[in-house]
């Protein structure tokens, strides 16, 4: 994945940015405007699915890190709830529907190049629903603790999981 140029333009005005301080932030800023380009993480949310002592896992069809295992989890939608998001995307890429038990934890995502991300993840209990990658999924699968997949895409999920076995 190519790494995103910084911005140069005002995405408003098409005003040069120039770099000015704020609060001790050098932050992008359109001298004309004043609109600031602030750089913060992207929230996205997931669950921990257990069925008899193994978790729910997706094999990743798209970039980055392809081929790779995650949690069913994604970015949030702009108007949608972390709870809805997280519903969303385990049906969305593992075919099944399933209704949150509890918060399990709040984790940073540094390695992913696309963005900084605070990733929300939920216990769940499983509702319906037939188990089939959707689309941005090659596999969905239930792995035991003591197989996991090697290559699991980010330290988020590999801490998550880490913590997860932990507890039960
Ligand atoms: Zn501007």
């Amino acid at each position: 994945m190519p790494k995103r140029l910084p911005f140069r333009y005002c995405p408003c005005c098409s005003t040069p940015l120039e770099k000015l301080d704020d609060h001790g932030h050098a932050r992008p800023t359109c001298p004309l405007c004043g609109w600031v380009h602030y750089r913060n993480p992207v929230p996205a949310a997931g669950v921990i699915l257990e069925r008899k002592g193994e978790v729910l896992m997706v094999k990743r069809r798209y970039a980055p890190r392809v081929g790779a295992w995650c949690l069913p989890a994604g970015f949030m939608e702009y108007g949608e709830t972390p709870e809805h998001c997280a519903v969303r995307e385990v049906e969305e890429e593992t075919g099944l529907v399933v209704r949150l038990t509890g918060l399990f934890g709040v984790y940073a995502g540094m390695d992913d190049p696309r963005a900084r991300a605070v990733l929300i993840l939920y216990t769940a209990e499983r509702e319906g629903g037939r188990l089939h990658p959707g689309d941005d999924a090659l596999e969905a699968e239930w792995f035991p603790r003591a197989a996991l997949p090697r290559a699991i895409a980010f330290a988020a999920h590999r801490q998550a999981l880490k913590d997860y076995f932990g507890r039960h």
